[in-house]
């Protein structure tokens, strides 16, 4: 295994490489999670990174389809393609742009999964950017706050001001969201993730449009490339 390669979808340095048969590796990155990538699609995102998909949201879906289905994304050239060849191979829903109800629901489930006990607070570090399909802090913020406004989370803000690790955002599930979850349609002998209850609740309804463009401070800019307007990716 060799730890010194960068991952090839978020650029995050000294993630864990492994062959996973001919032509196949296997990666797990602090952002992405585990997936699998075939040399061509690797040799392509780091020669002539595609205009589609932007990174973070191939970042987001290997997260969260490790984090919630425990499966690894297989990357190929196909998913390089269109949505409709994306969202053939994914197996969970891939928010649009301005999608923030899907993309605080990610969230929402992220904060449930982190939270042992009630009160618990979780940090959301650069790493955690891939778990709402957020591409900047300011995006990140801006969907944890939607989820504040309809009273299923709040800032933790004296954890904010001084808590390690540095610059990460800390947030915690309200009563009314430790309430909330258990109105998700979860059955017993589901995985902690039901995709067929998920997609009967989420609305995708395609619309388009840009993540803000305010640039966040350095620390979550290092290695993600964002994307602008026309979807272009831009090494930042
Ligand atoms: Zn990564």
């Amino acid at each position: 295994m060799d730890n010194r390669t960068p991952c090839p979808i978020c650029r995050t340095p000294n993630i864990s490489y492994a062959s996973a048969g001919a032509n196949t590796s296997e990666i797990n990155c602090p952002r992405c999670g585990r997936y699998q990538i075939q040399a061509f699609a690797e040799t392509q995102l780091h020669n002539s990174p595609p205009a589609f998909p932007p990174a973070h949201l191939l970042s987001g879906l290997c997260r969260n389809t490790w984090d919630h289905l425990g499966e690894k994304v297989l990357i190929t050239v196909d998913l390089f393609k269109s949505w409709a060849d994306l969202e053939r191979v994914a197996k969970l829903p891939v928010p649009r742009d301005t999608d923030v109800v899907t993309k605080g629901e990610y969230l929402l489930k992220h904060l449930r999964r982190r939270s042992k006990t009630l009160a618990d607070r979780v940090s959301f570090t650069p790493h955690e950017l891939a778990c709402g399909f957020c591409s900047t802090k300011n995006e990140l913020l801006f969907c944890l706050r939607y989820l504040a406004d309809r009273g299923w989370v709040e800032e933790c803000s004296a954890a904010n001001r001084k808590g390690p690790p540095r610059d990460a955002i800390t947030f915690r599930l309200t009563p009314a969201g430790w309430r909330h979850w258990p109105l998700r349609p979860l059955r017993p002998n589901h995985a902690p993730w039901c995709r067929s209850c998920w997609i009967a609740k989420t609305s995708l309804s395609g619309r388009k449009g840009s993540p803000p463009r305010r640039r966040p401070p350095d620390m979550w800019r290092s290695g993600l490339r964002t994307v602008n307007s026309s979807t272009k990716l831009m090494t930042s």
